[in-house]
């Protein structure tokens, strides 16, 4: 491989954007309004774009590619599954399956000892609220505003944030309850402790006036990710863990983003000593390199389906190529102790980062994260806390701050009035520093906007 591109390989790229304006359709987007950018090659945590430029990459791809671009192993081991088994149907038994299996509930707690596969995340939400209603024989779902759940008809249905409106389908399964956010608390609280107790009460109390015998499942993001990456506060999630068990309720923990690493545990709820009833996935399982998701299904639910049947399949559940691709990426984590490092780096280099640019730009409202798991969010007013765009939007001040760090040559993931640092579990220090030190020289434009409000 010749990094960076060849004159030829920029040519193809041109060819390439030229056909996708021509016939591509665009996620969440108008189309009108796109000019993507075109991305040649990958290594690492560095990209190429279209013209040959290389940026670092500070998104990891909408937070998937959690062991960097092109790793030998993953690589490898697609390559060989390929050369062997490159598709069979669920119903036999695969080989990569079985092992990937095996790697993923050895790093969840004893009880968790089951996995049925998905293609990706969305997919994953939904069977697992399949199972806690057909488990529970209840129908209603709770699932937090300020939360991110997938696009899939009842995934986004689930989701709190706001781009469920144009999709709401008013299903009356899903109630949604105030997640604890101490930043911009919903609950008048100024410490974690108050933040804890009142949002704890408040979901109680949801539960309550919903009927609990009514209610199938709690779903939350163990820390919610697309939403801003705000860790729950001490004491929360086993509230939530006790709320759900005194009323039969099923836990269902979505560790889609925050899950296989990225906050510095393999998932995000070993760092609160919870255990869910059901755990979804997707993303970090493979770095993202070929789809998979799946459901970690605990005991009790699986007991449920010993002797019926569980209504529910596709065709590309557990597929060999993707597993195969998991089993490396997890023995490549392992191996390289990845995990160690994303925690060393949010203590030592991120976190640190992070603070001084608090301390140095108006516009910096609030830093929080764990791992390589980060969330910056601006602010037009510190006192009022104003977000520089509002949540669901964009701004031309956030248009220009993400402009100016993609000019400064880093690949960010900005999410309306936020900056998210959430780079590989394994990017160099060096490349890190820098890409950090681009977002601070970015947020003098963030401070310039807030200097003429
Ligand atoms: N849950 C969470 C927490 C997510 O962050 C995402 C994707 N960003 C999903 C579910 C949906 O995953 P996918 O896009 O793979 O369907």
């Amino acid at each position: 491989e010749t990094l960076p591109p060849t004159a030829d390989e920029i040519e193809a790229g041109r060819r390439a954007y030229d056909l996708d304006r021509a016939h591509v359709f665009h996620s969440w987007s108008a189309q009108d309004t796109l000019t993507p950018m075109t991305i040649l090659k990958a290594a690492g945590s560095e990209v190429w774009d279209g013209e040959g430029r290389r940026l670092i990459d500070l998104s990891s791809q909408l937070v998937n590619t959690n062991i960097g671009h092109q790793h030998p192993r993953v690589v490898a081991a697609i390559h060989a599954q390929a050369g062997k088994l490159c598709t069979v149907a669920p119903q036999y038994v695969n080989e990569a399956r079985s092992e990937a299996a095996r790697l993923i509930t050895e790093l969840v707690p004893d009880g968790l000892d089951h996995v049925f596969f998905t293609n990706a995340g969305a997919d994953a939400v939904e069977h697992a609220i399949r199972m806690a209603r057909l488990h529970t024989g209840r129908r209603k779902v709770f699932a937090a505003y300020r939360s991110y759940h997938g696009g899939t008809d009842l995934a986004i249905n689930v989701t709190g944030d706001p781009r469920r409106f144009p999709n709401d389908n008013g299903d009356a399964g899903v109630v949604h309850f105030l997640p604890a956010y101490l930043y911009r608390s919903y609950f008048g609280a100024t410490t974690e402790a108050e933040e804890t107790e009142r949002a704890l009460k408040h979901l109680e109390d949801m539960i309550v006036l919903e009927g609990p015998s009514n209610v199938a499942a709690v779903i939350l993001e163990t820390v919610p990710g697309t939403a801003g990456i705000f860790g729950p506060p001490a004491g929360y999630l086993e509230g939530v863990r006790e709320i759900t068990r005194k009323y039969g309720i099923m836990y269902i923990a979505d560790e889609v983003m925050a899950g296989f690493g990225r906050t510095g545990e393999w998932f995000a709820f070993q760092r609160w000593g919870v255990v869910p009833d059901l755990v979804t996935f997707a993303k970090g399982v493979t770095s993202g390199y070929v789809p998979l998701g799946g459901v970690i299904i605990s005991d009790p639910v699986f007991d449920t389906f010993r002797q019926r049947a569980y209504p529910g399949g596709l065709t590309y559940s557990g597929h060999p190529l993707a597993c195969a691709a998991a089993v490396a990426t997890i023995g490549a984590m392992r191996d390289e102790r990845m995990v160690e490092n994303a925690k060393r780096l949010g203590e030592d280099v991120i976190g640190p980062a992070l603070e001084a640019m608090k301390a140095k730009h108006p516009s910096v409202g609030d830093v929080r994260g764990s791992g390589v798991f980060w969330a910056i969010e601006l602010v037009k007013d510190r006192q009022t806390r104003e977000p520089l765009a509002a949540y669901g939007g964009s701004s031309p001040e956030m248009n220009a701050v993400i402009a100016e760090i993609k000019a400064g040559g880093v690949l960010p993931f900005a999410n309306f009035n936020r900056v998210h640092v959430v780079p590989a579990l394994n990017i160099p220090d060096d490349q890190l520093r820098e890409a950090l030190a681009v977002v601070d020289h970015a947020l003098d434009v963030a401070d310039a906007a807030v200097a003429r409000a």
